[in-house]
């Protein structure tokens, strides 16, 4: 029987993980197959507090881990595919170990959202990525485009000019959602150019199954017009992973549903941190902070409880 389970090792899981090992629970993180969230596919990180130079998004998650335990965080890998929260202690299985637990940290995160074009699933890693970090390197000298307005399409494009001869941000409106500092980056560098008001209809390939260009369609003009490219990055936002919740968890659009200022969900026990919860600051930063406060509600939970 586990005091505390931490389903998640993004920084949510980690930070929350950090804390309680602190407070003498003992936690038991279970990591998917892909661990470590978005940070393990994310370059340079210049805003976690604490980091003058940059850091990269892996070793942020290293630091975390080694962090974790060093409080006497245990590790586990697998993917949770059940879950019974309806009775305590509450019950979690992956493929071959069941667990119970008296308290749970949902810090599952979320995924990058993606076209849902045909085009899109054939070419996967034939040129079409969602990851700059992993994939940016192939393209060196080649013409690439990222797909949405965001930070999270910014930041991909202003990384990949490191390879790239040229980088084309391809979004649906005329103006970016990204933040200030992030669209002064971007306007900035003059391998950069923008296709505004831009829908992929279809993305190209040659007869080597690999990408050669995008079918783009001008929302404003109706024109459609073939863009030729290499490469195509696909940043536009993310689904909050809590499908394994549904029917037990209160959520809204997917998003967990906690009990603000606490990190406690509808069901008394089972607490939630990081961007399963959180749709409008999605930082590493506000996923830390959302996880310590986990741990500290878990640990006074705990302690009402006499356990
Ligand atoms: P986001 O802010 O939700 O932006 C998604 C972008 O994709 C938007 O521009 C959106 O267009 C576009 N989009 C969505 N669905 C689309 C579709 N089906 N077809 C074409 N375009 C589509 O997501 P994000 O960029 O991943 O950022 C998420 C959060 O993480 C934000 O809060 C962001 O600030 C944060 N973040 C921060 C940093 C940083 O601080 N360095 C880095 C990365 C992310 P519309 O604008 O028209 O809606």
């Amino acid at each position: 029987m586990e005091k505390l389970i931490i389903i998640g090792s993004g920084p949510a899981g980690l930070t929350a993980a950090i804390y309680s090992g602190r407070a003498n629970l003992s936690p038991l993180v279970i990591e998917g197959l892909s661990s470590g969230g978005q940070l393990m596919t994310t370059t340079e990180v210049e805003n976690f507090p604490g980091f003058k130079d940059p850091v990269l998004g892996p070793d942020l998650i290293d630091n975390m881990r080694a962090q974790a335990q060093r409080f006497g965080t245990r590790f586990e890998t697998g993917d949770i595919i059940e879950v019974d929260f309806r009775k305590k202690p509450f019950t979690l299985k992956t493929e071959n170990k069941i667990y119970q637990a008296h308290s749970v940290i949902i810090a599952t995160g979320a995924t990058p959202r993606k076209l849902n074009i045909e085009s899109e699933t054939r070419l996967w890693g034939h040129g079409v990525s969602s990851c700059a970090t992993c994939d940016g390197a192939f393209f060196r000298g080649k013409e690439i485009t990222v797909i949405g307005g965001g930070d999270s399409a910014l930041e991909e494009a202003v990384f990949l000019t490191r390879f790239a001869s040229k980088v084309t941000l391809v979004h649906r409106r005329d103006q970016l959602r990204a933040s200030k500092i992030m669209q002064e980056k971007a306007f900035s560098n003059n391998k950069i150019h923008f296709l505004w008001d831009s829908i992929i209809e279809e993305i190209l390939s040659n007869e080597k199954k690999l990408v050669r260009g995008l079918r783009v369609k001008n929302l404003k003009t109706n024109e459609v017009f073939d863009y030729p490219c290499e490469g195509v990055f696909i940043a536009i936002g993310h689904i909050p992973n809590t499908n394994l919740f549904e029917g037990q968890i209160d959520m809204d659009r997917g998003y967990i549903i906690v009990n603000n200022p606490t990190t406690q969900t509808n069901i008394e026990g089972i607490f939630a941190a990081g961007d399963a919860v959180d749709h409008i600051y999605r930082q590493a930063i506000t996923a830390s902070a959302m996880g310590c406060k986990a741990a500290i509600d878990v640990e006074r939970y705990l302690s009402e409880q006499n356990i």
